[in-house]
């Protein structure tokens, strides 16, 4: 399968951003997001609303048609559950309590691990029977330690950059000249700013950490900590808390501000790109008129194969070659001779020739492309740029007229080049478009597609959509068509060859 290919990450069912006009219904993660299936028959799906954030009904189990009639009763009852899901305490709560817990002497300083949580003197009593551990000050200072990872595969796995990766992040954004970072989903970041600011050995710098894991509230005040999704731009804390980010986006003193996002990579596409524009959206207005038109600087970390869906979202965005690998994940390594090599990267829209990426590490300046590559990302003449995205040496292939993977040769009878054991003449008929059926485009590209849906033409498709729909479509995609999830395990085992 082509990794690079237009990775279509909502296998048949296609994401309806919010325009304003009705409220969309809430599950304990905010409003819920609007799904529409993608029969390949034609006819318009059945619109539905499922959790933003959860992508496993394990997780939130929310449902609801676009057009259903929800009775009073549910609606109190899903009032309560969404409730009774909120954090135990509020921002300014945990502040308090982190004041009086920096306060304890060390042997007082506990926290319990069950509950993921500090515990002051008098709740110590009520958490006897679970496992607790003294938390020194050097702990204190690296929730991102402390904390278990959470590590549902579907919704909220959470990994944690190297020291490699975080003091790179660091060096390359305080170069550039920014001293205020937006940590969206990166924890990890925003720590070491400020342990990196207590050695005052460098221009202090601010940050804010965006996150759905409430459990980082605990460390930091208000003004460096938000409840928030980033799947639908949702601040749990309301009004007060959407404040906090205003403030920040706010460039006083001439403070340049950059986000840096790190979403779950089983996240879709469309709905994080709609949150980051918005957040631009929100820096511009606080702009001087000068730059009214300008974009945020941004920074967002995902895996190289999304990056036709990301630059389709967000056209100013550049994939850079830097490899970022994390420490609790075995596969996402920095690729190192016999090691596997990472598969996420860096998507920007800072200029690339400005984004510096470690020579002692196997990067190096190309002229021609401009920007900084992986050592084996080599130019080639013909195609006039360094084409290689999983970080192996790309060959080219005279008949395609492109760079292909090491790993592939041509197939004349399907007259492009693919991996040795390819499905011989089916894989383009099945990766053809989804709407008209023609194999020159994918659905998204379609020139119909936004007129009318071409009924009948691939009629004869299995698993043609419509009936058969299960409960919660989205999450539980029937028959052969593989989920989003299981296709990029796919991808992500297929990086091993
Ligand atoms: N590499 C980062 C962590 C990335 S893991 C670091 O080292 O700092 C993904 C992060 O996104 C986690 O912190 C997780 O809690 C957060 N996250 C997951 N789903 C989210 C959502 N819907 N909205 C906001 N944050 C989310
Ligand atoms: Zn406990
Ligand atoms: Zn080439
Ligand atoms: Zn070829
Ligand atoms: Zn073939």
């Amino acid at each position: 399968m082509d990794m690079t290919e237009a990775h279509d990450d909502s296998f048949g069912i296609e994401v309806i951003l919010p325009d304003g006009d009705k409220p969309a219904p809430c599950c304990p993660h905010g409003p819920a997001l609007l799904f529409e299936k993608v029969s390949k028959g034609g006819e318009t799906g059945r619109r539905f609303y499922a959790c933003s954030a959860c992508r496993d009904r394990k997780d939130c189990k929310f449902f609801q048609w676009e057009d259903e009639k929800v009775s009073e009763a549910r609606l109190l009852a899903r009032e309560s559950e969404n409730q009774s899901k909120r954090p135990p305490f509020t921002q300014q709560e945990y502040c308090n309590r982190f004041r009086k817990f920096s306060s304890l002497p060390l042997d007082e300083k506990k926290f319990c691990q069950d509950c993921q949580i500090l515990l002051l003197p008098g709740e110590c009593e009520a958490h006897s029977s679970h496992r607790s551990t003294v938390v020194t000050v050097a702990q204190l200072r690296r929730p991102s330690v402390l904390l278990r990872p959470l590590d549902n595969k579907k919704s909220n796995a959470q990994y944690l950059f190297t020291d490699r990766s975080s003091h790179f992040l660091l060096d390359t954004l305080a170069a550039l000249g920014y001293r205020k970072v937006l940590c969206v989903g990166t924890p990890r970041l925003q720590e070491l700013i400020k342990l990196r600011n207590l050695e005052q050995k460098h221009e202090p710098m601010k940050s804010l950490l965006l996150d759905i894991d409430f459990r980082y509230a605990q460390f930091y005040s208000q003004d460096e900590f938000c409840h928030y999704n980033m799947f639908n731009h949702h601040f749990f804390g309301g009004e007060a808390s959407s404040a906090v980010l205003q403030a920040f986006l706010t460039e006083s003193g001439g403070e340049k501000v950059v986000m840096v996002a790190d979403p779950p990579f089983g996240g879709l596409v469309k709905p994080l790109a709609n949150s980051f524009s918005l957040i631009s959206k929100t820096w511009r207005k606080l702009q001087s008129s000068d730059s009214s038109n300008a974009d945020m600087p941004m920074m967002w970390i995902f895996p190289y194969f999304f990056e036709p869906r990301i630059l389709e979202c967000l056209p100013s965005f550049t994939m850079l070659d830097y490899q970022v690998d994390y420490d609790n994940h075995p596969l996402y390594k920095h690729g190192k001779t016999g090691r596997k090599q990472s598969p996420v990267r860096l998507f920007t829209n800072i200029s690339p020739k400005d984004v510096v990426l470690p020579k002692e590490e196997g990067y190096r300046f190309c002229s021609v492309c401009q920007r900084f590559v992986w050592s084996l990302n080599k130019h080639c003449a013909k195609c006039n740029v360094c084409p290689s995205k999983d970080g192996r040496e790309w060959r080219h292939c005279s008949t395609c007229g492109k760079c292909v993977k090491p790993s592939w040769r041509h197939c004349q009878s399907c007259g492009r080049c693919a991996l040795p054991d390819h499905p011989c003449g089916h894989a383009q008929e099945k990766e053809g478009c989804f709407n008209c059926g023609s194999l020159k485009h994918k659905r998204k590209a379609c020139p119909l597609k936004d007129t009318h849906r071409v009924s009948g033409h691939r009629s004869n498709v299995k698993n043609s959509g419509g009936k058969n729909v299960s409960h919660k479509p989205l999450l539980k995609a029937k028959g052969k068509r593989k989920s989003g999830a299981a296709r990029r395990a796919k991808k992500m085992a297929a990086l091993s060859m």
